[in-house]
Parts: C-alpha cells; structure tokens; sequence
C-alpha cells in the first residue's frame, strides 16, 4: 500500500478524530497505532545512528469511581545518551534536526499505520511530548533569529519522506507486530502492562530489511 499523502503540520499532529464506535476495534487501533507510533521512533533513531536503550508500549487499566475501567495506551523510547564522548568543533545543527525529525517520525508512522487501516486519525494525544520536544527546539532557534514553523516545517517533511520508504515502512511494521504480539511483558504495578523489545531484537529486524545503522546519517 501506498503512503498517505504528505499533510501540514498542524493537519498531521493535531488530528484529534473520535475513537472508533465499538470498544474492542477502539482499542485494537490504538494499541496497535501506539505500536507503530513507538516503532517509528526505534527505527529513526537506528537510521540516524544512535543507540537504543528502552523501546516498550503499555497499557494501563484505571478503575474509575463508578466501578468501569478505563483502558490507557503509550509507550516510550530511549536513546543511549553518550554523554562520555567529548565533540570538539561540534554543529549542533545536524543533531537538532536529527531530534526533530525522531520525534516527528513517531506521529508520521502512527498516522501511516492508521491511514493504511482507516482507522481514526487521532494523533493528538500520543504526539504531545514529540510536539513539544520539537517546539523546544524550536524556540531555541527562534531565539538565534530562525522561524520555529520553518523548523516544524522541516522535520515533519523529513519524517514523512523517511516513513514513505518502503524498507523502513517495512522495518516499522515488524516491529510493531513483535512488541504488539510477542513483546515481553512486563508488570511491576498490577494495573500497568509493558511489552518491550531488546534494542538488539530492533536491529536485527532493521538489519533484515536492509537498514544499517547510521545509513541516514547527516553531517
Ligand atoms: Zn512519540
């Protein structure tokens, strides 16, 4: 299947649709969304040439007043921080673009895999933390006299060109269905459930596809 068709910023992030109507396709795309939103971010990170650390989705199952349970999906990826390694005559302007494109990567995977489903486009939610780490930075270049938006702009076109290859697609839905289906779950609270993938289960996945780490690397 084709990629969806490129769409704005604000169109892509904010998209704020209902939930589906019966409860169990409701969950089923966002939990399988979250998968995808998660998995995009992994496999830009490993493109891009860093270090994963943590990649895990988890559901949370909140008993409410009156007795219901509200089910809450998210999930989470780290990049190893190589906080040792000392860069002299460092730019920082490839990393911040790096950053910004890993963090638009997450909601243009999410947004592929719901487009391909036509499953609701609700990005809002799960896409608040990358819109803020993107608008972080882009503030920050804001206050060297650059636009925000052009940089909004600019990483969000980039993830959606990165989402639209085929091998990546690929690699994301891979891994996607691993943490959806065999990841290791993983419960120190009774009433949250994590699925976690290896970092080295990530790349070998990406490695199969023909992706190599660092292979979109910008200097
Ligand atoms: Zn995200």
């Amino acid at each position: 299947m084709s990629p969806p068709p490129m769409v704005s910023y604000r169109k892509g992030m904010f998209a704020d649709e209902p939930l589906a109507e019966d409860s169990f396709s409701a969950h089923y795309f966002e939990f399988e969304a979250t998968c995808h939103h998660e998995a995009a971010h992994a496999v830009s990170e490993y493109v891009f040439g860093n270090s994963l650390e943590f990649v895990g989705v988890k559901t949370e199952y909140l008993t409410q007043p009156d007795g219901s349970i509200d089910v809450m999906v998210g999930g989470e990826v780290r990049r190893i921080h190589r906080s040792a390694r000392v860069c002299v005559n460092y730019d920082y302007r490839p990393m911040l673009f790096v950053v910004g494109v890993v963090a638009a990567a997450g909601p243009a995977g999410e947004r592929r895999y719901r487009y391909e489903r036509g499953a609701p486009m609700r990005l809002l939610g799960a896409s608040e933390g990358d819109h803020l780490a993107i608008d972080t930075i882009g503030k920050s270049l804001e206050r060297r006299g650059r636009s925000r938006f052009a940089f909004r702009r600019h990483v969000w076109w980039h993830a959606q060109k990165l989402i639209a290859h085929d091998i990546v697609w690929r690699a994301i839905s891979d891994i996607a269905k691993e943490l959806s289906d065999t990841g290791i779950t993983r419960g120190s609270e009774p009433d949250v459930h994590w699925r976690q993938l290896l970092p080295q289960d990530v790349y070998r996945i990406c490695r199969r596809h023909g992706l190599k780490q660092g292979i979109a690397r910008v200097a």
